[in-house]
């Protein structure tokens, strides 16, 4: 398995990450064998074989395999780990550093990674210190004695962007950098290329593409302290939140059109977030220039749920980067933090046609203003 793991990463150095995305993770090509990884549903293995031992289904399983050399090669990473979600692969990095560490998060981030680190501070004695990843020297200050810095970019739900490069340089050795890649994917951006050590994957959101499955993946760059990785692996198979063989088979089944998904959302995205920020009812549009996320803010929550109400192609639904687009109000959650505005929805933009995603926002905005 690691002579497939080495091939489907090192062996092609100079692929680029749309080829990546098609040629990774695949089987030897030997006659007769099926193109892709097939699904393998195991929980325990024959006993005897000295090598490529996996031994029992909690331990490993081809198809993660296949899944964790194809994200590791797109991300420019060496070893990735897959997990049952991606709130699974957060709890596996926190599980991973001392109880007692100091670590900082986002002001603003996916609110199930606040409330996991909120947990371990309440009961593993755990400092965290929350930051806005958009002011570096903020971040840099609040890293001063942490264990870890933890960022997210672009932002849950704001939209804020931290400047990787030069956190990751101002950072000391010995604090980790952990990027949640799950806005950009590795076609935008590459954190472990930019000094991060572990990125942290959603994959249930793009990579998966399609709504249907849950599943989280971490990647580790060669550089990455290789305990930390041990420790990582260790939590999976010792907590148990392994991916089933049927989710990881879907999310790389999914990454196999990731580009091609990803280039029709973002150009339908641009055009969008022009012709939004042109509405009178649209105060302003959170659109970091790349990517197919974005929010806007409209003037309150009751105009926002009655423009959401009119919409007829867009679904509300919590949730992004499948190729339906999908829009939510984040204020409906009660848990949402006060400080994002109430009349904030954030949209995933989709693989439909940009006209017709176009003409159901305008009039559905139109009408909300009557
Ligand atoms: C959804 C999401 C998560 C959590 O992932 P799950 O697969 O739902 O557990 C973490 N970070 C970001 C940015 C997300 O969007």
């Amino acid at each position: 398995m690691q002579n497939d793991r080495d091939q489907a990463i090192g062996g092609h150095p100079n692929w680029k990450p749309e080829t990546l995305a098609v040629a990774a993770g695949r089987p030897d090509r030997v006659p007769d064998a099926p193109l892709n990884q097939p699904i393998v549903p195991a929980s325990t293995y024959i006993g005897g074989s000295t090598t490529d031992l996996v031994g029992y289904g909690r331990y490993g399983n081809a198809g993660w395999s296949a899944l964790e050399d194809t994200v590791a090669a797109l991300e420019g990473g060496s070893r990735a780990l897959a997990f049952a979600s991606g709130m699974a692969a957060a709890a596996a990095v926190l599980a991973a550093v001392p109880a007692d560490a100091t670590i900082v998060i986002p002001e603003h981030c996916y609110l199930g990674v606040a409330g996991l680190a909120d947990e371990y501070r309440q009961r593993h004695g755990l400092t965290v210190r929350t930051v806005d990843i958009a002011d570096t020297a903020a971040v840099l200050r609040a890293a001063d004695g942490a264990e870890l810095v933890w960022i997210e970019t672009p932002a849950n739900p704001t939209m804020d962007v931290a400047d990787l490069p030069a956190i990751a340089a101002a950072l000391p050795a010995e604090c980790l950098l952990l990027v949640d890649n799950t806005f950009a994917t590795p076609l935008l951006q590459q954190p472990l290329t930019q000094g991060a050590d572990i990125v942290l994957h959603s994959a249930t959101k793009f990579l998966s593409g399609h709504s249907d499955a849950l599943c989280g993946i971490l990647v580790f760059g060669s550089d990455t302290d290789a305990e930390l990785v041990a420790r990582a692996e260790s939590a999976r198979k010792l907590h148990g939140a392994t991916p089933g063989v049927l989710e990881a088979y879907l999310v790389l089944r999914g990454i196999r059109t990731l580009p091609v998904r990803l280039r029709q959302a973002e150009a339908s995205a641009k055009v969008l977030a022009g012709l939004l920020a042109d509405h009178p009812l649209v105060d302003r549009v959170r659109y970091p220039g790349f990517g197919s996320m974005l929010a806007i803010d409209l003037t309150d929550a009751e105009s926002a749920d009655r423009f959401i109400g009119n919409l007829r192609l867009w679904v509300h639904a919590t949730s992004l980067g499948g190729v339906e687009s999908t829009l939510e109000r984040r204020r409906r959650w009660p848990s949402e933090l006060p400080s994002v505005p109430p009349g904030l929805v954030r949209m995933s933009v989709g693989v439909e046609h940009v006209d017709d995603l176009a003409s159901d926002l305008l009039t559905a905005l139109d009408l909300a203003r009557s």
